[in-house]
């Protein structure tokens, strides 16, 4: 059992008279035996956060627990904590089996022969036996990192700490990598926190994630949950790829108007947003439907005009193979006359949808988009919290309200 707390935990450094603040008030639980990546932009506070749990950085306000003990003031080597660096930090002198067993010599009181043992076992599991008398200058990265891995893995800690650990290895082998490593941990059920920078990767290994902005906590969830229904503006753009799309709208009425569209809302919708006149409206690029024109869609004629049919300009296609993504911008900004014709691409207000890889579409071609309402997220404008997340068919998924 390992279960490890974050309770208000803050962190500043002073650089050179400026306060930076590292970590505001941070609460968080890791579960036994889960895998919880901590996920946000570079300097968010990351890496900070894991170093005080491994007792590399001092925690000047708050508590850190593990199973209901404080350990902020125990030194790294009794807290049964082992840190894996996006460095891989391995001593260039020593083997990879001197290396594995330096941890252990450090920070337990194991015979010569069981560490061997352990050593040989770990190094076994890991695939790396044949590598266990070479030094890391021998060896590819892919295989510095296992041996980086194997070095924590046989200590048998009650908790892995892991700082961007797959960085350094190019995409094909970090995908690879990714799922040995979510396998492992499975097996070994040690409770690990996974920091990156990357929300592919928090998406596809954690059990839940926990996202980051300038330090503070902004929600934690299942990758699904923080998918669909994000806490704030921040994290509906920081999760998914392409970014969902969002406008700025002013509440007029029942009707969110844009700078070149208008965006009628049922009473549901408009009930969700009280008093809030300045509105954010966000669309995934999945959730827009292309039709080139209304006779293209057959379930038009028989709707009535809801009002979330827009006319639009395909901009420019990005062909990805398995699905395209297509930048469209609104067709009344271009009616607007020679002033937007005259823009940049990027200065004129796109917006992108995916679709699937046979669908084509032409640049300049007229298409009809359309935004249907089950599937916005409306934002408080100021604020950036969620008024109101996309409708989910929840048969077979368990998403909870927040
Ligand atoms: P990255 O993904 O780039 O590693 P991060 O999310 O891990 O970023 P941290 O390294 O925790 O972020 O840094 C958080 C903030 O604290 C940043 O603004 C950083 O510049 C600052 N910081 C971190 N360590 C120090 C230090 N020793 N002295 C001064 N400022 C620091």
């Amino acid at each position: 059992m390992a279960e490890l707390t974050l309770d208000g935990v803050s962190k500043h450094f002073d650089d050179g008279g400026d306060r930076i603040v590292a970590v505001d008030d941070l609460s968080l639980t890791i579960r036994d035996g889960e895998l919880l990546v901590l996920v946000g932009p570079s300097g968010c506070g990351k890496s900070t956060t894991l170093r005080m749990i491994a007792g590399l950085e001092t925690v000047p306000s708050g508590e850190i627990r593990l199973d209901g003990t404080v350990i902020d003031d125990q030194p790294p080597t009794t807290r049964d904590i082992a840190m894996v660096f996006q460095s891989y930090a391995l001593y260039p002198h020593m083997t990879v089996r001197e290396n594995m067993r330096f941890g252990l010599e450090e920070s337990t009181d194991l015979s010569a022969d069981e560490m061997d043992r352990r050593v040989e076992e770990t190094a076994e599991m890991m695939g790396i036996a044949d590598l266990l008398d070479r030094k890391p200058s021998d060896l590819s990265g892919g295989q510095q990192q296992r041996v980086a891995l194997g070095r924590a893995i046989v200590r048998d800690p009650k908790v892995f700490l892991m700082d961007e650990p797959l960085s350094n290895l190019d995409a094909k082998l970090r995908a690879q990598m990714r799922t040995e490593l979510q396998r492992l941990q499975e097996d070994l059920g040690v409770t690990t926190v996974y920091v990156t920078h990357d929300q592919t990767e928090a998406m596809t290994m954690g059990d839940r994630i926990a996202i980051l902005n300038d330090g503070k906590l902004q929600q934690v969830g299942t990758p699904i949950e923080a998918y669909h229904r994000p806490a704030n503006r921040f994290v509906a753009g920081f999760i998914g790829e392409p970014s969902m799309n969002f406008f700025e709208t002013t509440l007029e009425g029942d009707t969110l108007v844009g700078e070149h569209f208008e965006y009628p809302l049922s009473s549901e919708s408009r009930s969700a947003l009280d008093d809030v006149k300045q509105v954010t409206l966000g669309v995934r690029p999945e959730d827009v439907e292309i039709v080139r024109d209304r006779s293209d869609d057959p379930g038009q004629s028989d709707r009535e005009s809801d009002g979330h049919d827009f006319r639009t300009v395909v901009d420019v296609i990005e062909p990805m193979g398995n699905e395209n993504n297509v930048y469209l911008w609104f067709a009344a900004a271009r009616d607007e006359g020679p002033t937007v014709e005259g823009q940049a691409t990027e200065e004129r207000r796109t917006f992108v949808v995916t679709l699937g890889g046979m669908r084509t579409v032409e640049a300049g071609e007229e298409v009809v988009a359309r935004i249907p309402e089950e599937t916005i997220h409306l934002f408080d404008a100021e604020t950036g919290e969620a008024l109101r997340n996309r409708v989910l068919d929840t048969s077979g998924v368990s998403i909870p309200n927040r």
